[in-house]
């Protein structure tokens, strides 16, 4: 069957047609700028090059039916007609409480995202408008939504509740519920391939580092604790947010600055992380390494403040499952990142992880990048999140 991949973006649409038979990707492309002047789609056939139109794009219903034009396009198309596609996959992200799995999209399916909404104001919107343009351009396509947070449902009540007044959960729903959760599944899924064991018999960590990134704790095939909180603000130190921090600085800066609440929660998001400790240099992994390798303070202050909160993470989920047997990094930074790796697995020396330092010059490919007499496994292992989508919206239909 050949599916397609959808990530809708509030102004932005990434799409990858995946044949689920071979797990091929057949044609992947982006919609940007949508809404807004400028727009247009950068659309990649297997095996060729990139082919970018500027096109209005007025909405998402615009982009959906030029994402259908594209694939079944006479030159460049890679189906010869809309009926080959046997389904979509949606990537939504917050499921909230209501959903531990993906499912099959319907009325009620499409109300309980939109009631998600306030968790995730800036997504939910988004990913219902990608739903509804492609019901509309493919009616009787069964579509599916596979949710950024399923996957950290199983977390148990203490690793998800936040010390708070409990009428705050109870009210809102504030709570700890994760995101990257498909990669976290597809990561944690792999290694247990990888090593020739039943997952239900592991304790894996997943270090998803990427521009956005988080932390899991998958025990026995359950996630058991992740560093994504009610949003993902939470956690490690990322791109552009700062992670955790104590909540009081909110209240000081906002009074020293003079900013209000939603520029602080801004700032958090978009001017905070390794951007914000390199002084505003630059929130990309490349410009960093680059800079700490000239010896420059931002760069190298930026770098070991980010380790060391991951590796105290790494430390407080072997301590959540009581050991590890591997840990796994993956996404942007991890996959490509010999330098953030090894400065991490040098503070866990205490629990037996030992890099192999050649081993640990991959980047992009699947590895062991542990030594062999290392107690715990250390693995470079690449996340495919679209594969992920259209694995689990085959299994659906
Ligand atoms: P997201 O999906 O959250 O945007 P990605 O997983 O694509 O993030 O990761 C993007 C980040 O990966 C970049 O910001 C950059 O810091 C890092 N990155 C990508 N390639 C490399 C590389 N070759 N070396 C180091 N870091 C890299």
């Amino acid at each position: 069957m050949k599916v397609l991949v959808i990530n809708c973006g509030s102004s932005s649409l990434k799409f990858q047609l995946i044949d689920s038979d071979t797990e091929a990707v057949l044609a992947k492309g982006l919609c940007e700028r949508i809404g807004i002047e400028g727009s247009q789609i950068v659309y990649t056939p297997a095996g060729s090059d990139k082919i970018t139109t500027q096109t209005p794009m007025p909405d998402h219903n615009k982009a959906v039916s030029l994402v259908i034009e594209a694939l079944t396009g006479p030159e460049n198309g890679v189906i010869s007609d809309l009926s080959e596609i046997g389904a979509v996959g949606h990537r939504v992200v917050h499921g909230g409480e209501a959903f531990s799995t993906s499912v099959i999209i319907d009325e009620s399916v499409k109300a309980a995202i939109k009631d998600c909404a306030d968790l995730a104001p800036l997504h939910n919107p988004a990913n219902l408008i990608g739903i509804d343009a492609c019901e509309k351009l493919m009616p009787g396509v069964p579509q599916v939504a596979v949710f950024d947070t399923a996957f950290h449902q199983t977390m148990p009540e203490k690793a998800y509740l936040y010390g708070l007044p409990y009428e705050y959960y109870e009210k809102y729903r504030v709570r700890r519920y994760g995101f990257h959760g498909t990669s976290h599944s597809f990561v944690s899924k792999r290694c247990a391939d990888l090593m020739g064991k039943d997952i239900k018999d592991l304790k894996i960590i997943v270090c998803h580092l990427g521009n956005g990134a988080s932390l899991s704790a998958v025990k026995n095939g359950e996630c058991v604790d992740t560093s994504m909180g009610l949003t993902p603000l939470e956690g490690i130190i990322m791109g552009t947010r700062s992670g955790d921090i104590d909540p009081a600085i909110i209240q000081y800066i906002a009074a020293k600055e003079n900013k209000t609440l939603d520029e602080m929660v801004d700032i958090l998001n978009k001017k905070s992380g390794v951007l914000g400790l390199s002084g505003g240099f630059s929130s990309d992994f490349r410009d960093l390494e680059a800079g700490y390798n000239k010896g420059e303070a931002n760069c190298i202050r930026a770098i070991e403040t980010y380790c060391l909160r991951v590796a105290k993470y790494i430390g407080s989920y072997a301590a959540a499952m009581n050991g590890v047997d591997a840990i796994c990094f993956t996404a942007g930074v991890g996959e490509n990142g010999p330098m953030v790796r090894a400065k991490i697995c040098d503070y866990l020396g205490f629990m037996g992880v030992e890099l192999d330092a050649e081993a640990n010059l991959v980047r992009g490919d699947e590895a062991v990048i542990s030594s062999g007499s290392s107690k715990v496994t250390v693995y470079n292992l690449p996340t495919n999140e679209e594969l992920a989508i259209a694995r689990e919206t085959v299994a659906l239909v």
